[in-house]
């Protein structure tokens, strides 16, 4: 069997979480099996090296941004491999360039396009394991790329895609894919199985336990995932393409405070004007999600959207510098929002799902600013100091808890 195994920040935070990994890895080895191991980076080092850029220059050029980045996942991979070595266990750590991972030009969100399985399927011959930087890739001018904060899974997903692994197990922190974070919502309960739409929902919409492009590949090579703990040895989390355990109406709850919402007043109410201003941002990069449209006064109209928080202030230049071409009157933008989401195959075939996300709300008191929904989905956006509190009271409107 060949396994792909990857260990997120925290499962390598230091020395004893090295070796318990090792350990984990080791075993699988002598059962006769071919190994990937997948790293990140250790603990918070990927957000004290960005903290670092930004001390000597607060729009650090993004090539050296990745550059410097794609030094933590070296780290760990070298680390690891010294710690198979103190095991006697065979290993080589191999980074984005020696594997040849290749990915889209673009610096700090790049895409994987093609790995070159050579060197890697040489090293499982001759009985190695085999130690990969996560997160990171080449791009055609030879230089780092990063896949996206958490692209590690991803790192993962694509290895056991391109060399037909027999298995993709994703260790982390937590037990499994959850009804919602457990950080914030002390009654969510592990999933047994979650399908690939679900869990691209929820990743999308904020629960950072899978890097939603992981999600996405899974389900497009049909890599079965297993989310599970590097701690202990309970069972995880499935992902796949169908579910057996009976469908809940909500598989979970999903919160993302990394979003700002920005309004557009005073538009001319005419065709085109949409197009012109997401156009705008669309060839800036910047990812625009919840829309809302609203009639103004004396025949204009107001347009909401949120993007995420980090692009707010380059979308909010864009907008001001183009408003004599898209004739809007002013445009303002607030940081102070969150995203709370529920997410379920089940509610296709229910009616009054959004209903009841809404009443669960009321009930506290808690004020919508925006609404959005797809057939497995119903996003609000509300204040952030209510977040948490909401999150809970979606959570146990639905019955979710143990
Ligand atoms: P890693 O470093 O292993 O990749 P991450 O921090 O990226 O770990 O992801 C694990 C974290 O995701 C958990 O500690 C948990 O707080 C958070 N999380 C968010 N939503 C969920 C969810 N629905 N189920 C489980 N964990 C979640
Ligand atoms: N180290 C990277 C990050 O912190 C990638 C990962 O952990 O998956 O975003
Ligand atoms: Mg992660």
């Amino acid at each position: 069997m060949l396994i792909v195994k990857k260990f997120g920040g925290t499962s390598v935070g230091d020395k004893e979480r090295i070796f318990n990994v090792a350990k984990r890895c080791a075993e699988e080895y002598r059962k006769g099996n071919d190994v990937i191991v997948v790293l990140s980076a250790m603990g918070k080092t990927t957000d004290e090296l960005i903290a670092k850029a930004h001390e000597i220059n607060p729009n650090p050029p993004k090539r050296e941004l990745d550059m410097l980045v794609t030094t933590g996942e070296q780290v760990s991979v070298a680390l690891m491999a010294m710690a198979f070595d103190t095991m006697d266990v065979p290993s080589v750590s191999l980074n984005a360039f020696q594997v040849a991972m290749h990915t889209t030009r673009v610096h700090g969100n790049a895409r994987l396009k093609r790995i070159d399985s050579d060197r890697i399927m040489h090293e499982l011959e001759h009985r190695r394991i085999v130690i990969v930087t996560g997160f990171q890739g080449i791009n055609k001018y030879d230089n780092y790329t990063t896949l996206g904060r958490g692209g590690s899974d991803t790192t993962a997903v694509a290895l056991a895609a391109a060399l037909h692994a027999d298995a993709c197990e994703i260790y982390t922190d937590v037990d499994g894919v959850y009804t919602a974070d457990p950080r914030y919502v002390p009654k969510a309960r592990k999933l047994e199985e979650i399908t690939y739409d679900e869990m691209l929902d929820l990743a999308t919409l904020g629960a950072g336990v899978l890097h939603n492009r992981s999600v996405e590949m899974a389900k497009k090579y049909g890599v079965q995932l297993v989310v599970r703990s590097s701690l202990n040895d309970h069972e995880g989390t499935i992902v796949k393409e169908e579910t057996n355990v009976e469908r809940m109406l909500i598989s979970g709850v999903a919160l993302d405070r990394n979003t700002a919402r920005i309004s557009v007043i005073g538009l001319k109410d005419e065709p085109g004007m949409a197009f012109k201003m997401f156009n705008l941002l669309a060839k800036a990069g910047i990812n625009v999600d919840v829309i809302l449209q609203s009639i103004g006064r004396e025949s204009t109209k107001d347009i909401s959207f949120t993007v995420s928080r980090d692009e707010a202030d380059a979308a909010v230049e864009i907008l001001k510098e183009n408003m004599s071409r898209i004739g809007g009157k002013s445009i303002s933008c607030n940081r102070e929002v969150a995203k709370v989401s529920i997410v379920g195959a089940g509610m296709m075939s229910n009616p009054g799902v959004a209903a009841k996300m809404f009443e669960a709300l009321y009930n506290q008191n808690i004020n919508i600013n925006m609404i959005s929904t797809s057939e497995i989905r119903v996003t609000v956006l509300i204040h952030e100091k209510d977040a948490e509190r909401a999150a809970n009271a979606v959570h146990d409107a639905f019955g979710l808890e143990e």
